[in-house]
């Protein structure tokens, strides 16, 4: 959540601060800014709303050091005003903040109680308290004993008016990563916002303080102790983060997952034998439970993997919401496995999970598309899903490639012999099918659109991906969306059924056909529009969207595709902003 980007070097910092913002516009957008200096002088320059908003008003502008943000409001409302960067109280410091500052209400009483504030936001107390120890202390030391008060998340990049030639950054819990290349050193919270300017880049560990100049790098511990950091190359390039010719990053990446689940085959399977470390399935296979922790898509996600553990490995499963699990802890079995899900890795409200298992020493698996996260970092072992940058927020390809890769790490574990790889190769197929005719997809999303209210339902399978289609709606189409299973219609949620509300039932397994058919007549009967996606083995020639067969336990990663372009036109047809929706944002690194 929420971009920082920064630059110091010998080229344009402004120019290539706004295209670092541009990149990490998914991150957050409820305003941006940036701060640079020229002839020795601060600028700042803030705007609601868009980073274009703000790059038009810095069409000449040209510095040797900037820091920009892209904001996700936690603190006051997302407007000028709040938007970072923020001045201390004598201007005599700039921040940039990323992240959540929970005891900011106590901090302020206790040291800045004579401050006037500009801004209700809690970035505010931290270039005050920095700008109040450095009456005192040298700047690095009012950093880190700022730093060593701060409860909650930040990642910062601070400018001193004082001495132009540095920028000072720190970071606790919210992601921050360290560029270098010819052109000069560079900051950004993800690996995007360094494409194209930085050759190498480091991934800086919690509690970490330092300090970049022109040509050098220094760097500490929260106590002054001098911290090693470590580069790798930058492997993904431009082309990757390219929307090409589609019309939206969501349309590109939900015709990206044939190739991408052909992609993830290659990496997983050596012939017909899978490529997982030994180690890791031994580990499992000791478990007595395996615990799967999620959010969001992620979380519908490992729905499957717990049946695919259950069902192909016989290892009891279950499936925990990482924000609720921080808080209410359940009865642990005595050899539990601990299976994360992240799309971005850094996800807080998982991390706040992974920091109390890793307290119990219990194993932990992360399954990301972020190798070099947080959570891989916190974890024992980590498989990589292999999905491709995902830039649209609302999640498609890292969901199927969630669901594949449980399904390579479950076959793994039974060792039984497999068609997995042939099956997965005509689950491509078969969503190539469904791209193919997509405009029947169009055609339910025109008679949805006005809706009010809409429910999915559909039995085991089939109601886990009825979870997610209804996230998809809710999520960019703003529709009032609810998954059902179709059994528990009866016993309550038929009640809100009204003339014309659409129902719409996910069929694709035998052992459910009748019955769910049977829960979406009652809902007819009660003055529903019922609409059928089905797999064609149990179609019937009456149904709304018909899916071509595959291996019954994969289906859903084709019934998904059509939920998934169902959401994705209702919301263009709505003139949504498809891959930017209100509220939201990519990799949410608060609880
Ligand atoms: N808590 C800060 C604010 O509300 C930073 C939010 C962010 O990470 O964008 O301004």
């Amino acid at each position: 959540m929420c971009g920082i980007v920064g630059f110091i070097g010998k080229e344009n910092a402004v120019e290539i601060t706004i295209g670092g913002l541009e990149k990490l516009e998914y991150r957050g957008y409820d305003s941006a800014g940036i701060a640079y200096q020229t002839n020795q002088c601060l600028t700042v320059c803030k705007e609601k709303g868009r980073v274009s908003a703000l790059k038009n008003k810095l069409v000449d502008a040209k510095s040797s050091i900037a820091i920009g943000h892209t904001r996700w409001a936690t603190h006051g409302e997302p407007n000028q005003v709040n938007a970072h960067p923020h001045l201390s109280l004598s201007g005599r410091f700039v921040i940039v903040h990323n992240g959540i500052i929970e005891n900011y209400q106590k901090l302020k009483f206790e040291y800045l109680d004579t401050y006037t504030f500009k801004s209700q936001t809690d970035t505010e107390i931290i270039v005050n308290l920095i700008e109040y120890f450095s009456k005192t202390l040298h700047v690095e030391e009012a950093i880190r004993e700022t730093m060593s008060l701060l409860e909650g998340s930040y990642a910062c990049l601070v400018l001193d008016t004082y001495n132009f030639n540095q920028i000072y950054f720190f970071k606790d819990k919210s992601p921050l990563l360290l560029g270098r290349g010819p052109k000069g050193f560079s900051f950004s919270s993800d690996i995007t916002g360094l494409i194209g300017v930085a050759e190498e880049y480091a991934v800086l560990e919690d509690k970490l303080f330092g300090v970049v100049e022109e040509n050098k790098i220094t760097t500490k511990d929260i106590i002054g102790l001098p911290k090693k950091i470590i580069f790798s190359p930058i492997a993904i390039s431009e082309e990757e983060i390219d929307k090409k010719t589609y019309d939206h990053f969501m349309l590109k990446e939900i015709y990206e997952q044939p190739m991408m689940i052909r992609h993830i085959i290659s990496k997983y399977f050596k012939g017909d034998e899978m490529q997982i470390s030994p180690k890791l399935i031994h580990h499992i296979k000791q478990s007595d439970k395996v615990n799967f922790v999620a959010c969001g898509s992620s979380m519908y996600a490992s729905y499957f993997a717990k049946y695919y553990f259950e069902k192909l490995c016989g290892i009891p499963s279950e499936v925990f919401c990482a924000s609720e699990l921080v808080y209410s802890t359940p009865l642990i079995s005595k050899r539990p496995f601990f299976i994360f899900f992240s799309q971005s890795g850094e996800t807080a409200d998982l991390i706040a999970v992974m920091k109390k298992v890793k307290q119990q020493k219990y194993p932990m698996l992360t399954i990301t598309n972020t190798m070099e996260s947080s959570m891989v970092r916190l974890s024992n072992y980590a498989l990589n899903i292999y999905a491709g940058k995902e830039i649209a927020v609302a999640s498609t390809k890292a969901y199927t490639a969630m669901v594949v890769t449980s399904a390579i790490l479950a076959r793994s574990i039974s060792g039984a012999k497999t068609n997995l790889k042939n099956n997965l190769k005509g689950v491509s197929l078969a969503i190539e099918k469904v791209l193919e005719n997509k405009e029947i997809c169009k055609g339910v999303a025109k008679e949805i659109l006005q809706c009010n209210d809409l429910f999915y339902i559909g039995r085991g399978i089939d109601y886990w991906t009825a979870l997610e289609a209804s996230l998809k709606l809710k999520e960019i189409a703003y529709i009032h969306t609810e998954a059902f299973s179709s059994g528990e219609l009866k016993h309550g949620p038929i009640a809100l059924i009204q003339q014309n509300t659409p129902v719409i039932a996910i069929i694709t397994q035998e052992g459910t056909n009748q019955i769910t058919r049977s829960n979406l007549a009652e809902t007819e009967a009660r003055g529903a529009k019922t609409y059928v996606i089905s797999s064609k083995g149990v179609s019937t020639p009456e149904d709304d969207i018909i899916i071509p067969n595959v291996a019954h336990y994969l289906s859903s990663l084709v019934s998904v595709v059509v939920v998934q372009l169902i959401a994705y036109y209702t919301a263009v047809l709505k003139n949504n902003d498809v891959d930017k929706p209100k509220n939201l944002a990519k990799s949410v690194t608060v609880e």
